[in-house]
């Protein structure tokens, strides 16, 4: 079957008609005129999604079926692509979380499609307090290549990021080992010193987890871990770029010193894309979710209770704050996270290319999404 669509390219703001033929582009024409106001651009990529909108990878009842509902209200946010990501927990937790996202993708091929892999997030970290972050401090450990690989083997081969923290003694071994299988390796919710980070760096470590969160509350002025990531020009940098997580002076000269190695990430845990009130986590215990996205502890609200975004969210809030342009902020949240978990750089709106879109219309500064296309399918629509 065939498609039109006569849209605005989102970063040479050109008219272009682009033929699809089943799930990839057949053929682009560029137009003369175009006087709608819908924009094409790459679908979004989120390689960080704890959970949405009711549903949390990281609680221990989740089905099949409740991956593949996440992810259908996914693509309602113009995501297309992510990776389920499981933080620390117990090992049989962990393989039965694998297990089922292995099995849900098995039962539905846009499933499998959208799902670039699963991120392991621990447990591998820091057992600090602040470093540690909401991970359950009992279940965190030193880097085990064994329990890894019998993970990775359940996985089928689908562990395709792990975060962790330098700090053992364990770390550069074990880097070596994902590097040379092809596994991504992030520093995160670490209290690594700067030889740490260093021998992490040249064993093969390649991206910061969520830099400047899951920190101590008070650091030595420098040398600290968040100047020794920036410095580590190999780094690339995942950002929560929420407005709750980092201060805007923290997300622009993180942006700066890496302009060509950051995306962003929601981290969004299951509170995203709920109605605002007051809920109860498991990990977080009594929280509130306010009117703007903030998740915080209802009883202390100044601290954070993990995030409530999404990368749309992220996208309009580094435009309406003059952080990025649209078209950048827009490869943040897709381009930018596919080119460092591929190692290649995307092109956009070529022939033969697969065709993940988000359809859009720019009202004000902000970015409001009319469709979502995954695999030359229409997924969402307003
Ligand atoms: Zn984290």
């Amino acid at each position: 079957m065939k498609t039109s669509l006569e849209v605005i390219h989102y970063k040479t703001q050109k008219p272009i008609q682009l033929i699809l033929e089943g799930e990839r582009i057949s053929k682009v024409i560029e137009s003369d005129s175009n006087d709608n106001n819908i924009f094409l651009s790459p679908g979004l990529v989120d390689l960080q999604v704890n959970g949405f909108q009711g549903i949390d990878f990281n609680e221990d009842k989740f089905s099949e079926e409740d991956v593949i509902t996440l992810t259908t209200h996914l693509w309602q946010v113009g995501v297309t692509s992510y990776m389920p990501t499981l933080i620390t927990g117990s090992d049989q937790k962990i393989s039965k979380a694998i297990k089922t996202i292995v099995n849900a993708c098995s039962i539905n091929a846009l499933v499998d499609q959208s799902i670039l892999g699963i991120h392991l997030e621990g447990p591998f970290i820091s057992k600090e307090e602040g470093p540690r972050g909401a991970h359950p401090l009992e279940f965190v450990q030193e880097p085990n290549w064994d329990l890894f690989k019998s993970w990775q083997e359940l996985a089928e081969g689908r562990i395709k990021l792990i975060t962790l923290s330098p700090e053992w003694d364990k770390a550069v071994d074990f880097i070596e080992r994902c590097a040379e299988s092809g596994v991504k390796v992030a520093i995160g919710h670490t209290a690594a010193n700067s030889l740490q980070i260093e021998a992490a760096v040249k064993a093969g470590a390649s991206l910061s987890t969520h830099l400047g969160n899951a920190a101590h509350l008070m650091l030595a002025r420098h040398p600290n871990y968040i100047w020794d990531q920036l410095a580590a020009e190999e780094l690339w940098t995942s950002l929560i770029g929420d407005g709750f997580h980092l201060p805007n002076s923290v997300l622009k000269v993180f942006m700066k010193v890496k302009p060509n190695k950051t995306f962003l990430i929601s981290d969004s845990t299951k509170f995203a894309g709920l109605t605002p009130g007051n809920y109860s986590s498991p990990i977080g215990g009594e929280i509130q979710l306010s009117s703007s996205g903030r998740l915080s502890m209802r009883h202390n609200p100044a601290l954070l209770a993990g995030s409530a975004s999404t990368l749309l969210h992220g996208i309009n809030y580094l435009i309406q704050n003059d952080l990025a342009r649209p078209d950048e902020a827009i490869d943040m949240a897709s381009v930018k996270p596919f080119e460092y978990l591929s190692g290649a750089a995307q092109s956009t709106f070529t022939k033969g290319e697969k065709a993940d879109f988000l359809v859009f219309e720019k009202k004000g500064s902000k970015i409001k999404l009319l469709q979502t296309i995954k695999s030359g399918e229409i997924v969402y629509s307003v």
